[in-house]
Formats: structure tokens, C-alpha cells, sequence
């Protein structure tokens, strides 16, 4: 049983500039989901927290309040929702924060595009049906086992995928992000193939696909879970993420299979890669 710290904070702003779209709104500090490879990790340097990623979620409270004022004064545009850590974790049932925010952005004509990796964002499907919202989803494996691992407490993959199929059923844009792959473990022929496939089969509207990054403090986490699962892959990990020689190998082996699987299931036009 993890104990999770969670704390009701009260923000100044919610909707901030953004490199990604115009806007990003992101309604929790921390995150539940508690993935191995997350970048949203390096918060900690500036928020203070002492417990470990994972088991922490600060609530924004008045995010919706907040919010509210300033969509008086802000240009309408694009907005980000859940960019950082996830705004519909299972404590979004509790406060709907990022519920409460997503209908005042729609009632105030910006365009909204969400990225999670909850099945809870079902219960905003109402809000969103009928609107220009985009949902999006990570996918990175559907194997459970894997999944409990790297992503131990977001929705499995195989349910993810419901919500998809329910959202593009009600008329709504769907769309996915693949990634980051974990090297031998989720990067796999047979894994990469097996998204691919059950993609090809829901309509996405574009895919994009990314790689695992050596961003601050993902290496610590990374190590420490290596170590306690797959001890004897720690030294191909480093060279992976360090060893600038054997990374762009790497990479390029991987960008490879990924477009041939995108060529075999037909979704070549649908897929951006964000590889650097
Ligand atoms: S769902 Fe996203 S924000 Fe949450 S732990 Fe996973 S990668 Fe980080």
C-alpha cells in the first residue's frame, strides 16, 4: 500500500504561457501515476517536496476561480491541458479541478488538447463531446505486467484504448503519443507492433511517437527501478542514454521500426516523430 501525501494548495495563475501551444493549464503538482521514466520528475527541484515522485499530489484548489479571471484577459487561443503531470488522476474524482477548468476554457472558445493516461477522463466525455477538444493518450505497452511496472498506477493500456474508442464514438478528436520506449523492455518488435495494430483499428486522427530522453532525474528513477527488475540491462541503459555513438544507433534502429510498423498497419500519414 503506497501512502500518498496529498495537500490543497492555492495557485496565483493556472493558465500559463506555453512552448508546446499557446497555453498550458495543469491543475496538480505531483503525480499518482508514478512512472518510472517521468520528466515531470524535476518539480521537486523547485517545489520543495521531500517525498518521492509519485507519492505526492499537491491540489491547485482555486484553480477554477482563478482561471476564470484570467480567461477575461487572455487572447483566446490553444491550451494545453494536462502537459505536466496528469490532471485527470484518480484524485480528479474528488476534486474535479481540471473538470471545472476544461468548461470554462470551452465556454470561452479556446481550443483545448489533452494528454493523459486515465480511464477518468470518461466522466468529462459530456463536456467534451460536441466541442473541437482533442484527447490524447500515452500508449507504451500492452503488456500488463510491464505496464504495473513503469506506469504503476495509471490506467492499463487496454482500457486507455476503451476511452479512445467511446470518445471517437461520440464524434470527438482522438489522438495518441507513443512513448517514451523503454529499451528492451517496451521497445520490442512484437510490442511496438502489437500498438500499432490495435491503432490501426480506432481512427486516430495523428500519432505522435517519442524516444526515451536523458532528462534531469529521470536517470536516478530509471537506475533504481533497473536495478530492483532488470539489473542485468543497466549497463546497455547507460550507454543508451549516454554514450553518444551507441544512442544515435539506437535511435535510428528504433525510428526505423517504428515507420515500418506504421508503413505495415497503413498509418504512415498519421504519425509525426518528435526524435531530436
Ligand atoms: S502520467 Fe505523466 S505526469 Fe504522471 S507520472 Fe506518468 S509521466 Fe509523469
Amino acid at each position: 500500500m503506497i501512502y500518498m501525501i496529498i495537500r490543497e494548495v492555492e495557485c496565483k495563475s493556472i493558465l500559463t504561457k506555453s512552448k508546446i501551444s499557446n497555453y498550458a493549464v495543469n491543475c496538480y503538482v505531483g503525480c499518482m501515476h508514478s512512472c518510472v521514466y517521468c520528466y515531470a520528475r524535476y518539480m521537486k527541484r523547485f517545489t520543495g517536496h521531500n517525498e518521492p515522485w509519485g507519492q505526492f499530489v499537491d491540489v491547485k484548489i482555486n484553480s477554477p476561480d482563478i482561471l476564470k479571471k484570467q480567461v477575461k484577459k487572455a487572447k483566446v487561443g490553444e491550451v494545453f491541458m494536462s502537459s505536466a503531470c496528469d490532471g485527470w488522476q484518480q484524485i480528479e474524482r474528488k476534486y474535479r479541478v481540471s473538470r471545472q477548468c476544461l468548461k470554462i476554457l470551452l465556454e470561452n472558445g479556446f481550443h483545448v488538447s489533452i494528454l493523459t493516461k486515465s480511464c477518468v477522463i470518461e466522466d468529462d466525455l459530456d463536456i467534451i463531446e460536441g466541442s473541437d477538444t482533442e484527447l490524447g493518450f500515452t500508449l507504451t505497452t500492452f503488456d500488463d505486467k510491464l505496464c504495473r511496472k513503469i506506469e504503476p498506477r495509471a490506467s492499463l493500456t487496454k482500457y486507455r484504448i476503451e476511452t479512445l474508442k467511446i470518445a471517437k464514438k461520440k464524434g470527438i478528436k482522438i489522438w495518441a503519443f507513443l512513448g517514451p520506449f523503454m529499451p528492451f523492455l517496451s521497445d520490442t518488435d512484437e510490442n511496438i507492433d502489437s500498438l500499432f495494430s490495435n491503432l490501426a483499428e480506432i481512427g486516430l486522427d495523428y500519432i505522435y511517437v517519442d524516444k526515451l530522453n536523458p532528462r534531469p532525474c529521470v536517470w536516478e528513477s530509471i537506475k533504481a527501478f533497473l536495478i530492483g527488475n532488470y539489473p542485468y540491462l543497466l549497463r546497455n541503459y547507460g550507454k543508451i542514454m549516454y554514450d553518444q555513438q551507441y544512442r544515435e544507433k539506437y535511435i535510428n534502429n528504433l525510428k526505423q521500426l517504428i515507420l515500418s510498423k506504421a508503413k505495415r498497419y497503413d498509418l504512415s500519414q498519421k504519425i509525426s516523430m518528435v526524435f531530436s
